[in-house]
């Protein structure tokens, strides 16, 4: 019997059909709109159908949405569920692309963003509190005056909440110099299966007492505690910041540069490669703002005016020593804007790339040794052609963090296996590499088969953990170790699940 059907076995999972009947049991239903109002929840067919999706490639099928205003809520309607065995999908703004999200067990989703308000700000202790639906760029918003940021900068910053971040520890370009989410979570408040309220970690930079079980929660993906209340830490901005703009001839040489910088020794505020797909892609989207060539390098240094100017000419002698064909420095606001924003368009410019195809996330966020990234980036260029796959591979490569989207035409069954062969052999690639198969935006349902592979010594215990914390498996069920099929293609929103 597979690894993952062991596990599942051991954690129960309520059958669909008696979830259900319980959703619609006219005493729960009271008990409910008693804590939340009639406002704060809907079994309406269009709230429920809007929620079972995320931006990934699945689907569910969400019997009741939830939105609490605090924690108080949160907690009373988790005892129903406890005592109903309802399980119940946490969700931040539904940006995940792994489908962390999902709620694939059916139950509650509980929408956490009418929790969105910004409690205190205190530079002078160098940290911030927050509810888990404020939006990521809000709270920078609301930082900037006092000279102060919160740095992860996900692509999805506009939209994903706090909440989310640290349920998936995302992170983004500037991760090589500030770090992810979990490197500012000082302690935070969740919710358990059972409705206990727990305050975990501190309002103090430091903590050594105990357990850190603020830490346990980043990257739980929602399946440990419903978490209502963070305290953030927050760094100064810098003071300038300046970028180059490198074009390679060839995506290895590009990688090769990468390994070149960090080793000189240089930590920029970030680097983002992209490969000759992506450049096309957005080119074709906003009217060609990047140089046509086979790879490029965005890099961004920040920190005192005079060690601004030092690191951006170092840049420039290792990317010239490395091969670039081009190089281009800015120091202008609106030029570093421009090549920012369309590195950031990548995702959304595949899509139009070509008519029918739609670009897929099932192999996209591996993570490797900065010295491994050359040869990966060759490897994986290497295996979707073989598999006849349009690979786009771009990402923070100074971090290590690749990301590959794959362009396919998303009716045709034979390209979503061949997509899916593609994914197996990246991921296997990346694993025998040293690395890992998410850098930073989750395991959701996407990367379960390989994540077991990857963490198997650890897996049982974190099914203990599981367990410990939520014996009757209602918090965002069948994610993480407990998918329970070999393949990652069912569940998808497309037609095409395999037979
Ligand atoms: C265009 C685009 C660009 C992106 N770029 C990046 C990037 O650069 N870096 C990156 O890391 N990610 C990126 N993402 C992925 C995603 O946006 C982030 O990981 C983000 O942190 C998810 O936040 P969310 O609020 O949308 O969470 P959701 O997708 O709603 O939920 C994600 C997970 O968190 C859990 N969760 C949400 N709120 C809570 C809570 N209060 N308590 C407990 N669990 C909770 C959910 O159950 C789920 O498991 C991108 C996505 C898109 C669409």
């Amino acid at each position: 019997m597979p690894f993952a059907s062991l596990l599942v076995d051991r954690i129960p999972i309520y059958p669909v059909s008696s979830i259900v009947a319980v959703m619609m049991d006219q005493e729960i239903v009271d008990r409910i709109s008693s804590i939340v109002g009639d406002k704060g929840f809907s079994a309406s067919k269009a709230y429920t159908y809007a929620y079972s999706f995320d931006a990934s490639i699945y689907h569910g099928k969400a019997d009741m949405v939830i939105q609490p205003r605090d924690v108080k809520q949160v907690s009373e309607i988790m005892c129903i569920a406890y005592e109903h065995r309802i399980p119940v999908t946490p969700r931040g703004s539904g940006t995940g692309l792994c489908g962390s999200a999902i709620p694939l067990k059916g139950g509650i989703v509980m929408d956490m963003s009418r929790m969105n308000h910004i409690e205190r700000i205190s530079v002078e202790d160098l940290l911030c509190v927050v509810q888990p639906g404020v939006v990521y760029e809000d709270l920078n918003r609301a930082l900037e005056p006092y000279g102060f940021f919160f740095p992860p900068s996900p692509g999805s910053g506009e939209a994903c909440q706090v909440g989310g971040m640290v349920a998936l520890n995302a992170s983004g370009m500037r991760a090589v110099k500030y770090g992810a989410t979990r490197d500012y979570v000082l302690g935070l408040t969740f919710v358990k299966a059972n409705g206990d309220i727990v305050h975990a970690g501190s309002g103090t930079l430091k903590d050594s007492s105990g357990y850190q079980l603020a830490r346990l929660m980043v990257g739980s993906e929602g399946t440990l505690g419903i978490i209502t209340e963070v305290i953030l830490r927050i760094t100064p901005r810098p003071k300038t910041s300046a970028m180059a703009l490198l074009a390679f001839d060839e995506l290895e040489t590009a990688g090769e540069f990468v390994a070149a910088l960090i080793a000189e020794p240089l930590i920029p505020s970030s680097l983002e490669l992209m490969d000759n797909v992506s450049i096309d892609a957005v080119n074709k989207a906003m009217g060609n703002p990047l140089p046509d060539c086979m790879a490029l390098c965005m890099v961004e240094v920040d920190g005192e005016p005079e060690m601004v100017e030092k690191e951006l000419i170092t840049v420039e002698r290792v990317a010239r020593k490395a091969g670039a064909q081009e190089v281009e420095l800015s120091h202008d606001r609106k030029v570093m804007n421009s090549w920012t924003s369309s590195r950031k368009s990548v995702m959304t410019a595949l899509s139009s790339l070509r008519p029918g195809y739609s670009s897929v996330s099932l192999a996209d966020d591996m993570v490797l040794p900065i010295s491994k990234i050359p040869v990966a980036v060759k490897a994986f260029q290497e295996i979707s052609s073989r598999h006849g796959v349009i690979l786009a591979t771009y990402g923070h490569a100074a971090d290590g963090n690749l990301h590959t989207k794959m362009l396919i035409d998303a009716r045709d069954r034979e390209q979503w296996l061949a997509a899916e062969r593609t994914a197996r052999e990246i991921f296997q690639t990346t694993i025998r590499l040293g690395g890992s198969v998410s850098g930073e935006h989750g395991v959701g349902i996407s990367k379960v088969p390989d994540f077991m592979g990857e963490r198997s010594t650890a897996i049982s215990t974190m099914a203990e953990i599981k367990r410990a914390m939520d014996p009757y498996n209602i918090l965002n069920p069948g994610k993480l170790f407990q998918w329970e099929r070999e393949s990652s293609l069912y569940g998808l929103r497309y037609p095409c699940e395999p037979r």
